[in-house]
């Protein structure tokens, strides 16, 4: 872009979000331009520069957020959403340049309606956030993904997240009423009132897992739920995953704990191991179930009853408690991989008929074909139908190459390799973390021609594909 266009487009977005709110600094490009994605990571690491926005805009609401698309759709430049930039698919990041519109100016929280069940608030707000907002009325939001603390409502519902208490009260899509939404044009609509109606498909379900390639999410409305009476914890031993799957599968059928993880046998020897005490070989489960007092005491019998019939031993509730008090732990430094290693979590879902199928599938494949890669999971969100498998390869910083073109190319191979296996054996590319430029290309191999569906709803919403360009494979 030449100079004199370059100031013209800049006077025009700083006249639509106020001069203070838009960005050209270097600085700000930098922090713009790397996300969690551990691609992005290294290739900074390695001392190289990743694609860079033009222009760091922060509109406050959606009427200013109208007016900053309607000057991309007029100039036809990209425009990339960027929440919290916690996310791990490289979705944040602004590969073909133009625009990162940042929305943690829209971070009001206009309402706490304890009559209604909901909280308002802009998308931008960081969820530690709307959570504390909760609390202070005596509710809570029952989201508590272990980036709560530094994602966005918005990050959340673009990549349908989810959090540890999912069993029970639901994903980002079961907690969502009513969205505003800015649409490429600039046109802001708003969903239907409530989600669960038969007047044609539901509008939040199109933008919800949608990655910022379809419009800004600018403002929702997000469930609140009472406290629980009481909230019990209750951590197992089992022999084998097997008896895991079948004993969860059975209690599922019966009654929904809030909290439920099943670690595979090498987690449990090594993370739950360091964070939560558990010394002993086999895979760690660990349960929690909430709600009135009377209904727990029920729960728990039937808990007790299943679990002991698969020969699951029970720890009772000392580790539990603690798995629940260190849950973000997890993610600190010295828990969490970290470069120089390379790592991702490669999460999919499927039926109980086929989870741990793909499981071993995936193991065998990565552990074979890479002898240095370690291949470990565990499953933390589960439904009557089956289980979500959060699943990592990590390989040693001595293995991975210093090279950053040969680090992506190996990179790259593990990823295709972990993806294929899992939509071989009856998986979904992703469970929670969303697509973004890391699996793209993904996409059309499980979806085939029902690909044209989302195709042609992005064309039709985004002709001139300014937003989010090269993400979800569109
Ligand atoms: C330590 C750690 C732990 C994590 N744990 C979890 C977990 O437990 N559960 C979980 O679900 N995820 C988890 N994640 C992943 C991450 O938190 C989620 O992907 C989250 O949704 C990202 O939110 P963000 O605000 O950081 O979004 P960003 O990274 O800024 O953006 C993510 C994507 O959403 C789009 N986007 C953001 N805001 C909007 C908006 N308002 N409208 C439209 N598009 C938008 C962006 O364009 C991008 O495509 C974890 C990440 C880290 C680093």
């Amino acid at each position: 872009m030449n100079d004199f266009l370059f100031t013209q487009i800049l006077t025009e977005l700083e006249d639509a979000v106020g001069r203070e709110n838009c960005s050209v600094k270097e600085i700000d490009k930098a922090t713009h331009s790397a996300d969690f994605f551990w691609l992005s990571r290294m290739w900074v690491d390695r001392g190289r520069r990743m694609p860079e926005a033009d222009f760091i805009v922060s509109p406050a609401d959606a009427q200013e957020t109208s007016k900053v698309l309607k000057i991309a759709n007029y100039y036809k430049i990209p425009v990339t959403t960027w929440g919290g930039g916690a996310g791990s698919q490289g979705g944040a990041i602004p590969v073909a340049g133009g625009i990162i519109l940042d929305t943690k100016r829209m971070n009001k929280i206009y309402e706490v309606n304890t009559e209604g069940m909901y909280i308002e608030c802009g998308t931008g707000a960081i969820y530690k956030h709307i959570e504390w907002a909760a609390n202070e009325k005596g509710f809570a939001t029952m989201h508590y993904p272990s980036s709560l603390t530094c994602s966005t409502v918005g990050g959340f519902l673009a990549h349908r997240g989810i959090g540890v208490v999912s069993t029970k009260y639901g994903k980002i899509d079961d907690m969502v009423l009513q969205m505003e939404v800015v649409l490429p044009n600039g046109d802001i609509i708003y969903t239907s009132a409530t989600p669960k109606h038969a007047a044609g498909p539901d509008l939040n379900q199109i933008f919800i897992g949608s990655e910022g390639t379809l419009g800004v999410i600018t403002k929702a409305q997000i469930r609140i739920f009472e406290q629980p009476e009481v909230r019990r914890f209750r951590g197992f031993l089992f022999k084998d995953m097997t008896s895991a799957f079948n004993a969860s599968r059975e209690v599922l059928q019966k009654f929904k704990p809030s909290v439920m993880r099943l670690y595979d046998e090498a987690e449990t020897a090594s993370l739950i191991k360091k964070i939560v005490g558990v010394s002993k070989p086999g895979a760690f489960m660990n349960i929690a179930y909430e709600g009135v007092k009377e209904l727990v005491d029920v729960e728990e019998k039937i808990l007790l009853d299943t679990f002991s019939k698969y020969g699951a031993e029970d720890l009772g509730s000392e580790y539990g408690e603690k798995w629940w008090n260190e849950k973000i732990t997890f993610f600190y430094p010295g828990h969490m991989m970290d470069i120089p290693q390379m790592f991702g979590t490669m999460d999919t879902i499927a039926p109980y008929d086929k989870i741990e199928k793909i499981y071993w599938a995936m193991k065998e494949a990565i552990e074979t074909k890479y002898p240095y890669a370690k291949f470990i999971a565990h499953f933390s969100h589960w439904y009557e139908w089956g289980a979500m498998m959060y699943d990592r390869f990590i390989i040693d910083g001595e293995y991975v190459p210093e090279d950053p073109v040969e680090a992506m190319r190996l990179h790259n191979e593990i990823w295709t390799l972990g993806i294929r296996t899992a939509l071989a054996n009856g998986g979904v590319v992703n469970d929670h973390h969303g697509v973004g430029i890391k699996l793209g290309r993904m996409m059309k191999e499980q979806y085939g021609p029902a690909m044209q569906v989302f195709e042609g709803i992005k064309r039709s919403l985004d002709p001139n594909g300014i937003m989010n360009p090269y993400k979800l494979g569109l």
